[in-house]
């Protein structure tokens, strides 16, 4: 199902009135996590100002290490609906668990599923039951043909409103927290009719290639570009070095558009 052989045209998910895929690009920013009601307003504020439309923000966080921040759970994604609604964003959130799927569906638009969930069957199938669209994340050491195959497990269900995202995959480089495979982007275009994004944070970890790595990712073909922002990272409850603070967004964020490449 999830095969350009099958659908030659490309499939177009739709949050609200925003469109991503079919030549429609998307732009997402927000906190790794959501650790406040007034962090997550003055994020929310700061992209409303730029024009920005999805916001995300982690609310279930699967952590390396089971003594980190965990996420405020439920309550986090009650603080994102109260935020979106007042200024009039769509959200994206990760859930980790197949029983919250349903729930998230009344707080969230955009239901994400991470990379060390890319391989959790039963989630899968739980997020082909609803119809919210799905942003699923290449796994940390998957193929671009599990990856697909994670997809096909989505669709398969019914849910065809999936995006792929390129998240960086493990490699022996430590340059950067993971290897950004920009193949990726050409590979998944060619082989899916899915819409492709490509996370400049998780990927790199290097604030200061965000942008050149935004560029691209959006001249291989990529349909958006997720990054993470934090009014202080500094302080921020999770990737504290990887999250911009507003005014680094802002210049990130000015120089993908001077760029052209983002429609
Ligand atoms: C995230 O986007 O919040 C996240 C945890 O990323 P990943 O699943 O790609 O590690
Ligand atoms: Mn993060």
């Amino acid at each position: 199902l999830v095969s350009r052989k099958r659908q030659r045209e490309d499939t177009i998910v739709t949050i609200g009135d925003i469109a991503v895929g079919g030549g429609k690009q998307m732009m997402v920013a927000g906190p790794c996590s959501v650790e406040s009601y007034e962090q997550v307003r003055q994020v929310a504020a700061a992209l409303k100002q730029e024009g920005i439309t999805v916001m995300r923000g982690g609310a279930f966080k699967p952590r390396t290490s089971p003594y980190d921040f965990q996420g405020l759970g439920i309550d986090g994604l009650k603080i994102l609906k109260e935020v979106a609604t007042e200024f009039g964003l769509k959200t994206i959130s990760e859930i980790v668990d197949p029983a919250h799927i349903e729930l998230a569906c009344e707080y969230i638009d955009v239901i994400q599923i991470g990379a060390r969930n890319m391989q959790n069957f039963e989630l899968l199938k739980a997020a082909g039951e609803v119809r919210t669209p799905i942003l699923l994340k290449r796994g940390i050491a998957a193929t671009i043909d599990e990856f697909l195959h994670a997809a096909e497990y989505i669709l398969s269900r019914g849910n065809k409103q999936v995006m792929l995202i390129e998240r960086g995959i493990r490699t022996y480089e430590n340059a950067t927290r993971n290897t950004l495979d920009i193949s990726a982007v050409p590979i998944l275009k060619q082989e899916s009719h899915l819409p492709v994004l490509v996370d400049v944070t998780h990927s790199t970890g290097r604030k200061a290639i965000f942008a050149p790595c935004a560029k691209a990712a959006l001249a291989a073909g990529a349909d958006g570009i997720m990054v993470e922002v934090h009014p202080n990272p500094a302080a921020a409850l999770s990737d504290a070095a990887q999250q911009l603070n507003i005014e680094e967004f802002n210049r990130f964020y000015s120089e993908v558009k001077q760029s052209g490449l983002l429609r």
